[in-house]
């Protein structure tokens, strides 16, 4: 057969300068990760050509006996990995995964409780223009003054509103949750409770943030975070709402399942199960605490004062920056991150007051504590002098130095 580049050099040439950009820059958009290339082998294999509608044993076509066997490996792998009684593993994607439990537990005009977007929630948990926000009635918990979780106003919330179904986890938020006292607040109001732990699926795989499995009905992720797997979703359930979350993802929400992608998935969990992924995931938590407390040293303000896990909010109100300001100096220099929302930001979501930070990728491809020391100064530098040429120049220097040194793919 004819090579990609020949049969089609445009996209030939948008991947391999896609691999340049990734391995000239320092990711540190805390979704993002590098995927083993094993996982990748997986994702580009003869798996994508098959259909195979159902689940393992009762498919709705032939020939899916080999394809049954990377499925079962999924799931079984995801069960040990999170000590869950079931699992799905056919979700397309994180925001699938929330919908499927939706779909199975809640009718539409239903009360769903969440946490607010602009202070750390996700759009699938409630956002106006989501289906979660279109759908349901959305009440809402956020932060308190200490910008940790107000798990009074959430208790408070859920005792007023008696919501169907109440959701924790987050997209920007740095400490640990604690989710006991969720499970305890839902099983009072008659909630179910779903825990989205999307973002820290990886460092709980790796025993670094607390398992909300033993307390959660649905617990939803993502696997291309942390996890370092294919793009793609999951859910971990209680063996009683297995029938009713496989029926809301096949016929419910999705047709066939993307057996190539979980072939994907079923890779990484492997990996996850290995020892060094438990390394790996510490080093993630030491490099986002010593790049948090190097820019704290550097008079940067960070969200709650500190963080738990991979990531961390800057608030850049008194640098005088926009976050989107930020992002873009950043860039420049080689330096991949996100505007985000800081706690009542007074800019607009699309121009927001601080960047969010995350230390998964950069951790794959080796870098240590100095290392996400150097990578602080190199922000703090940054920032502090958005006009300075010279500082630019030498920043700019230091990205490459230590892309070079850390080759993502070799
Ligand atoms: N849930 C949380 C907490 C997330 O942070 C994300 C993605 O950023 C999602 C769900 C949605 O995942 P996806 O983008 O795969 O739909």
């Amino acid at each position: 057969h004819e090579p990609l580049n020949r049969i089609d050099p445009a996209i030939w040439d948008v991947i391999q300068r896609e691999a340049r950009r990734q391995e000239a820059h320092i990711e540190l958009i805390a979704s993002e990760n590098h995927a083993h290339p094993a996982v990748m082998a997986a994702v580009g294999s003869v798996l994508t050509n098959k259909y195979a509608e159902g689940y393992p044993g009762r498919r709705y076509y032939g020939g899916c006996a080999v394809v049954d066997e990377a499925e079962n490996l999924a799931i079984e792998r995801l069960k040990t990995l999170f000590g869950a009684e079931a699992a799905n593993v056919q979700p397309h994607a994180g925001s699938q995964a929330n919908q499927a439990v939706f779909f199975a537990m809640l009718n539409p005009g239903d009360t769903i409780l969440g946490m607010r977007l602009d202070e750390g929630g996700h759009l699938t948990h409630g956002m106006p223009l989501n289906i979660s926000g279109k759908w349901f009635n959305v009440v809402s918990y956020g932060l308190n003054e200490q910008e940790e979780i107000d798990y009074d106003e959430m208790e408070r919330v859920a005792r007023e509103t008696r919501p169907k179904l109440i959701i924790a986890g987050a997209s920007a938020y740095a400490l640990r949750i604690d989710f006991e006292r969720f499970a305890r607040v839902a099983k009072e109001v008659g909630a179910w409770f779903m825990v989205d732990m999307a973002h820290y699926a990886g460092l709980i795989a790796g025993g670094g943030y607390p398992n909300p499995v033993p307390h959660a009905d649905f617990v939803t992720t993502t696997t291309h975070k942390g996890l370092r797997g294919p793009r793609g979703g999951a859910i971990l359930m209680k063996a009683e709402h297995e029938r009713a979350i496989n029926s809301a993802i096949f016929p419910g929400i999705q047709g066939g399942p993307l057996m190539h992608v979980i072939a994907g998935k079923a890779v990484a969990f492997g990996l996850a199960l290995e020892p060094a992924f438990r390394v790996y995931q510490q080093q993630i938590l030491d490099n986002a605490r010593a790049m948090a407390d190097t820019l704290i040293r550097r008079g940067l303000r960070i969200v709650s004062g500190r963080t738990e896990s991979h990531l961390m909010l800057v608030d850049l109100r008194g640098q005088g920056l926009t976050g989107q300001e930020a992002e873009r100096l950043l860039e420049d220099v080689g330096l991949t991150c996100n505007k985000n929302t800081v706690p009542r930001d007074p800019q607009k979501a699309t121009v927001s007051s601080g960047i969010r930070l995350g230390t998964p990728a950069i951790t794959t491809r080796g870098f240590g504590v100095e290392d996400a020391v150097r990578v602080a100064h190199a922000i703090a530098d940054r920032l502090a002098a958005p006009a300075d040429t010279q500082v630019r120049e030498r920043v700019r220097a230091e990205v490459e130095a230590l892309c070079r040194r850390f080759p993502v793919y070799g």
